[in-house]
């Protein structure tokens, strides 16, 4: 276990102090004693409208929906017929997430019928027609969301708009991270856009390695983005603040392959990130990691290029600074300076400590090669070069096998991407459940409103835009996470069949 710093301070876990309701993880405590009032689903009746508007795609019901998927399994859990299929759904899903040497040993027809299987569930649930009352339950309750749907703990550290707290959702008990965008600010910053556009891109993300937007709302001060708590703190606090500079050569290889999965996700989904750096990746209580901060994300739009000089400049890209277009190279860069970063205790381009303006900054980003010390292997430092290679078009990444030519990089030799992307692989490091990563909170200046700015009638356009309540995917895992799905499943134990519905 490792050892922690002064700079760390203490909270003892007693039920009086917040951080005591953090460590709470699944099963449920923490709910509302009126929390099945608070979720009650509409009747069956009132969903047969909305039913006839869902898509009836196996993909989408049957497996990226979180209780799509476990209605699916009971229904035929139900059917005789049907439980072999589920078994096998679920070898295969075992088979996936084994190791290469494992999966030699496993006989080669196992592999032949699954296909055929889903196929088989699928034509049969089909042509059954069976889906209409599975689907009716996926949508959240119509209920609006507002601050009363949460309650709220302690903060968590302080953006460009606002400041980010500890929440949690009432019903079910779930903790959550709550960034606030205080609006005069926003309105003063001009920052209408970014906010729009930071929760328009989380909204569409589904990754392990993304923070999720569970909610998005607003109240009569502020627009709140309601997301994945992390809370080991981000990954410029352990490089710099637990004692020593830098980290384990484990730990290294371990981030930079689950920030290059959300890479890979943001990219297959033609979003570029552009401010990836040691802050805005951040660490769950078990020690994985989840990109964050997608302010400065953007969408391109089929085979196009962007322009525009943003990010933080000691990561920014040569292309970025020359104000060149671009695709998806400045996050390749971005990865190249973290493993730098993260391997040597300083960033590539400044000393440990010193002072750089501006312009010498993007001159060494430009024109000067980063050196590396002894402290790194042949493998890392290889890895790092081709990232930071000053020509986007031979970078690493950047090249016809893309994201593959990362993945397969010798300096990955022991990662298994399948298990790291199942999410089966144990972090290096697992932080202090009694620790706070990050430096005293207490001292940030609290956030009041921007005297002088006047909130009007065409501030709300942006707001209603804002405004959509709770996302479906996470609302989902939320209900099954916290066993609310469990109690509230009119279908029963063992799939059986309530009185009105045809099954
Ligand atoms: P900004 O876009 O204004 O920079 P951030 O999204 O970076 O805001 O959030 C500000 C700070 O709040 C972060 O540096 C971090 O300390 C904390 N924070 C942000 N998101 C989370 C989260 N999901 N879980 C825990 N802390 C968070
Ligand atoms: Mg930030
Ligand atoms: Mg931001």
């Amino acid at each position: 276990t490792a050892r922690l710093p002064a700079a760390i301070s203490y909270l003892l876990l007693s039920p009086f102090s917040p951080l005591f309701h953090l460590s709470l993880g699944g099963g449920g405590k923490g709910k509302s004693w009126k929390w099945k009032d608070m979720l009650r689903f509409p009747h069956i009746s009132q969903c047969m409208e909305l039913a006839k508007t869902l898509e009836r795609d196996y993909y989408s019901l049957c497996v990226k929906q979180p209780i799509g998927r476990q209605l699916f399994r009971l229904f035929c859990q139900s059917k005789p017929e049907l439980r072999h299929c589920i078994s096998l759904l679920d070898k295969m899903g075992e088979y996936e997430v084994k190791s290469d040497k494992e999966k030699r040993m496993v006989t080669p027809s196992f592999s032949t019928s699954r296909a055929c299987t889903s196929t088989c569930i699928w034509t049969f649930v089909y042509d059954h027609k069976c889906l209409t009352p599975v689907t009716v339950y996926f949508s959240p309750p119509r209920q609006p969301v507002t601050k009363y749907i949460f309650r709220q703990y302690r903060m968590l550290g302080k953006g460009g708009f606002g400041e980010v707290w500890a929440f949690q959702a009432r019903a079910s008990g779930k903790m959550y991270a709550c960034k606030k965008l205080e609006k005069t600010h926003v309105k003063k910053g001009r920052g209408e856009a970014m906010a729009l556009n930071e929760k328009q891109i989380l909204e569409t993300l589904n990754s392990r390695f993304v923070v999720s937007l569970a909610y998005a709302y607003e109240t009569k001060h502020s627009l709140c983005l309601v997301l994945t708590i992390m809370n080991g703190g981000d990954l410029r606090f352990h490089i710099y603040n637990m004692g020593t500079s830098g980290l384990e050569q484990d730990r290294v290889q371990f981030y930079a392959a689950e920030v290059c999965c959300g890479l890979h996700h943001l990219h297959q989904m033609n979003i570029v990130y552009r401010d990836l750096k040691p802050e805005n990746i951040l660490l769950d209580d078990n020690g994985h990691i989840r990109i964050s901060d997608l302010g400065l994300a953007v969408t391109l739009s089929e085979g196009n290029l962007v322009r525009g000089r943003v990010g933080t400049l000691g990561y920014m890209a040569p292309e970025v600074i020359g104000h060149k277009y671009y695709g998806m190279s400045p996050d390749w860069w971005g990865l190249g300076c973290l493993v730098y970063e993260m391997t040597a205790g300083r960033s590539p381009f400044k000393g440990k400590g010193e002072r750089l303006i501006g312009k010498e900054m993007e001159r060494r980003i430009q024109e000067e090669e980063e050196e590396y010390g002894n402290i790194f292997n042949n493998e890392t430092k290889d890895f790092c070069r081709l990232l930071l290679n000053k020509d986007p078009r031979h970078r690493l990444g950047c090249q016809g096998s893309g994201v593959y030519g990362v993945k397969s990089h010798p300096f990955f030799r022991t990662i298994n991407f399948r298990r790291l992307e199942a999410g089966v692989i144990e972090p290096p490091f697992k932080p202090d459940p009694r620790a706070v990563y990050c430096q005293d909170v207490q001292d940030i200046d609290e956030f009041s409103t921007v005297k002088g700015v006047i909130l009007e009638k065409t501030d709300k356009d942006f707001y209603v835009k804002f405004n959509t309540g709770s996302v479906a995917i996470p609302w989902q895992t939320e209900m099954i996470e916290m066993g609310c799905f469990k109690e509230l499943n009119v279908f029963g134990p063992q799939g059986s069949r309530p009185p009105d519905l045809d099954w």
